[in-house]
């Protein structure tokens, strides 16, 4: 029997909460102990714990955000943190920290993986899906939902008044979501970091197919689907560029934090509580510092160093599609 010990951290995502119960429920039928920190590594500085009961499970798996919260913690990076972190696990012996979170959480646990000597397993939580050795991460589904039903209504006040939009799209660096969304949505025009050419290139592109579908069909609306941080300028900038040069209004929305949001949907479930359960099967075994991913269906175990020094690519064959609907005259 041993004592585990689950934190969120970084960035939230819907599935986390389905998370938290597959860990809890596996270590009880395994017969671990377990305990939630709050609020991300702050919690596992501040010893700010909680103990895990039937009400706190019951219908979380349906809940988005996390019932642990999840915070930024500046000072984790210090070695002083990352030893205080290591004493106050000690003080509760605590055998196993499972930190379900992003890259930055991951740094965060290896950088506590190598002042303490205990387990740290990984369990990748992010809308982004920038986690590499795992093929979907923990509320990139969900998230992909929530930006399409927003496009599908924003095609529908495109429509009617034959306007341009630029909708904004999370991601942080990576085009997962954008990409995603964009065909999901049937979005005229998408740009993504992992392919981006530059500013005149884009705006020449976006110029060109669009005086072609003109041509073709008159005034129509036209949806473009933007990752956030890729334009240099931002979203107002190349919305008033794109006016300037199309001589058309044109309308930025930025989807922001609703795609944070919302109870996840099935995909996030069972990766959430399928990853959860592998993690806990790996509780005592000599196997430390990795991060449980999925990879053709079946879990897998990573060291964590690997999920943020390799790159993830984005899928070959969603992108030639994407670009052959883009290039498209009837899309
Ligand atoms: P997302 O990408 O979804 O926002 P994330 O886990 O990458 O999630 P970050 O804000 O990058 O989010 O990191 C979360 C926390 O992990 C940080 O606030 C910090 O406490 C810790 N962390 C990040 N990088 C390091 C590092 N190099 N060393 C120690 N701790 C770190």
């Amino acid at each position: 029997q041993k004592r585990v010990a689950v934190l969120t951290s970084g960035g939230d995502a819907p599935g986390m909460n389905a998370c938290i119960r597959a860990v809890v429920l596996a270590c009880e039928q395994n017969g671990h102990e377990c305990i939630g920190y709050k609020h991300g590594y702050n919690g596992l500085l501040n010893q700010e714990y909680t103990e895990f009961t039937a009400d706190i499970i019951h219908n979380l798996i349906q809940q988005g955000g996390t019932v642990l919260h999840s915070a930024r913690c500046l000072e984790f990076k210090t070695q002083e943190a990352a030893q205080r972190a290591a004493s106050n696990l000690d003080a509760l012996n605590i055998d196993t920290l499972i930190v379900i979170g992003g890259d930055g959480s991951f740094r965060g646990a290896m950088h506590l993986s190598n002042h303490w000597d205990g387990q740290v397993i990984g369990l990748p939580g992010t809308i982004d899906n920038d986690i590499a050795g795992t093929d979907a991460t923990i509320g990139y589904y969900t998230a992909i939902e929530t930006a399409v039903s927003s496009i599908d209504k924003v095609r529908d006040t495109a429509d009617a008044f034959e306007r341009l939009f630029l909708v904004e799209v999370m991601g942080r660096h990576a085009g997962f979501l954008a990409l995603s969304a964009a065909l999901a949505s049937a979005a005229d025009y998408v740009v993504l970091p992992e392919l981006f050419n530059g500013e005149e290139e884009t705006l020449n592109d976006i110029h060109a197919q669009l005086t072609v579908r003109r041509e073709l069909r008159g005034n129509i609306s036209y949806i473009i689907v933007l990752a956030e941080n890729v334009w240099p300028g931002g979203i107002n900038d190349l919305s008033q560029r794109l006016n300037a040069l199309t001589n058309s209004e044109v309308r930025p929305v930025i989807l922001g934090h609703v795609q944070r949001g919302g109870s996840p949907v099935s995909q996030d479930r069972i990766l959430a509580t399928q990853l959860g359960a592998h993690a806990v099967s790996l509780v005592g075994k000599p196997v430390n510092a990795v991060m449980v991913g999925e990879v053709n269906g079946k879990p897998c175990e990573v060291p964590l160093p690997m999920t943020w020094e390799s790159t993830k690519p984005l899928d070959e064959s969603a992108v030639q599609t994407m670009q052959a609907l883009i290039n498209s005259r009837y899309a």
